[in-house]
């Protein structure tokens, strides 16, 4: 049986006593063991961390940017090799796995501009003799906890701009599966990074909550579930971190009468089924404003969602997802299947039965589709995360803004619509943090920031873009004078600049 320990001062060391199973969601067998980290672990990695980091800090920013365009030449080598190691513990199809990586190397690709994002500012004679400037110094030692369901791309959008910062960063990936982080980390120091600057340790709420509790930490990334998400804001908060933490989701795609059915029902399938619905910008709620439009959007849905092509990563290109992550989550989407179905929403594709011949002890679950699913359903209210898209039927565009805005989540939202003006409405006005227009899943790109609303994110500023910049370093703000004014003598009222 594979062992996964951590990844600490530069080479894989096994941990103590605790595991955790590493499952194939394909075949549901257990394919490896992770070390689950105690609090000892942790520490030490603290103190490598500590005392690499202000060498790394002090080494030029244009230098730090060439260990990552390093790093993005050694993740377009082994693309195939970390695709197929995060299909078999994820489940996600091999092109969708490419895909994760690729979203993480542009943000890698983006961080190599740190020279540029990292220039402070500056005034001349901001007083007679007097110039002020500002600088961006790194934290120190930052850590970061990620989700099961983008293993490459979320470590990567924290770990690049933290270490293009100049700090040290520590990476707590999901236990699910926690193989390609430990390659991210391993190609790193293969692209010149010195030993213990990005370092990987496995584990689950005892490794997070010393990471929460180390005085040494100056901030956490965390992204993952809401509940989790507020916990580790809180005690981070509380215990002087700085921290940004991102959370659960129930996106809305607003359907309106004068959109293009077909290009609807197209996007509708690919956002809410594709990689089984595991995805923090799924689509999972359908809002079609007017009967009619719903109607007209059912018809061209049911025959695309019954269509959908289910199966293990290894069919490569000719499946449309994969299997859900763990046998937990399968019987949570069933069991929020069946709450549906008893509030008395109604099941127009029913994937109950679905079985994967040859893989029946795979997590596997069949595309899901409701029509008249109202608001008090918990079906609404809660994420579902799985192949399982509800329809809402609206009467106004008014109700349909309304049901998008009244929503606890606020992370995506979208609108289909050849209507300029309600278009543009609807982004205006929406409190939701990333919205599209005739776009089902609006991820910004690199060089924008991503981040929800609401219950989908605690903190101030967002993941990549200028914001991780912001959220990696501290400002300092120098006033100097250098002229002969200072040795006619002091100043005793407090100086205001003219
Ligand atoms: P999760 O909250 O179960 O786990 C996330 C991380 O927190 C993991 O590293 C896990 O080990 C750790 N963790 C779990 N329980 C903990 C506890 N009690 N105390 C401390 N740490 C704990 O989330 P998940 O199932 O891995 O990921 C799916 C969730 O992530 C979904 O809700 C999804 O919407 C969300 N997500 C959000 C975004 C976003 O940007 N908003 C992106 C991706 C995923």
């Amino acid at each position: 049986m594979q062992q996964i320990g951590h990844w600490i001062d530069g080479s894989e060391v096994n941990g103590a006593a605790r595991h955790a199973d590493v499952f194939n969601p394909a075949t549901g067998e257990v394919q490896a063991k992770v070390a689950l980290a105690a609090a000892d672990d942790l520490n030490r990695a603290v103190d490598i961390a500590a005392a690499a980091q202000p060498a790394w800090g002090a080494t030029n920013p244009q230098r730090r940017a060439r260990v990552l365009m390093k790093f993005v030449d050694l993740l377009n080598r082994d693309m195939d090799k970390l695709a197929e190691a995060l299909s078999r513990e994820h489940g996600k199809t091999l092109p969708d796995a490419k895909g994760d990586v690729v979203r993480g190397l542009e943000v890698v690709e983006f961080c190599i501009g740190a020279p540029h994002h990292l220039k402070g500012e500056f005034t001349d004679s901001a007083g007679p003799g007097i110039d002020m400037y500002s600088m961006r110094q790194p934290l120190g030692v930052t850590a970061g906890i990620t989700p099961f369901n983008f293993p490459a791309m979320i470590p990567m959008w924290m770990f690049a701009p933290a270490i293009a910062c100049g700090n040290a960063f520590i990476l707590k990936p999901s236990e699910r599966d926690p193989s390609v982080p430990m390659m991210l980390a391993a190609l790193m120091e293969e692209a010149g990074l010195p030993k213990g600057i990005l370092q990987v340790v496995n584990g689950d709420k005892e490794a997070v909550d010393a990471i929460l509790d180390h005085p040494v930490i100056q901030s956490v990334g965390f992204v993952g579930s809401t509940p989790i998400a507020a916990y580790i804001y809180e005690r981070a908060s509380a215990n002087g971190k700085r921290a940004q933490c991102f959370g659960g989701a129930k996106n809305h795609m607003i359907i309106m009468p004068d959109a293009d059915m077909d290009q609807a029902a197209d996007a509708l399938v690919g956002a809410g089924y594709g990689a089984a619905g595991e995805r923090c910008m799924a689509i999972s709620v359908a809002v079609p404003v007017g009967d009619d439009t719903a109607d007209r959007l059912i018809e061209k849905l049911v025959p695309r969602v019954e269509a959908l092509k289910v199966g293990p990563y290894t069919s490569g290109n000719d499946v449309d997802f994969g299997p859900v992550v763990t046998a937990a989550a399968k019987d949570n989407i069933h069991r929020l299947i069946q709450s549906g179905i008893d509030a008395g929403a109604e099941l127009i594709v029913d994937g109950r039965d679905f079985k994967m011949q040859g893989y029946e002890d795979g997590f596997f679950v069949g595309a899901h589709l409701f029509d008249r699913v109202t608001k008090d359903m918990e079906i609404y209210q809660k994420e579902i995360f799985g192949p399982v898209l509800s329809t809402v039927r609206a009467q106004s565009y008014e109700e349909a803004l309304g049901l998008a805005m009244d929503h606890e989540y606020g992370n995506g939202t979208a609108i289909f619509t050849r209507d300029g003006d309600t278009a543009r409405d609807f982004a205006k006005r929406v409190n939701v943090g990333m919205v599209g227009v005739n776009v089902p899943i609006p991820v910004p790109l690199a060089y924008h920031t991503f981040g929800g609303w609401k219950k989908s994110m605690f903190g101030d500023l967002n993941q990549h873009g200028p914001d991780a910049f912001r959220f990696y370093t501290r400002t300092k703000t120098v006033t100097a004078r250098w002229p002969s004014g200072i040795k006619e003598g002091g100043e005793f009222s407090i100086p205001v600049m003219e």
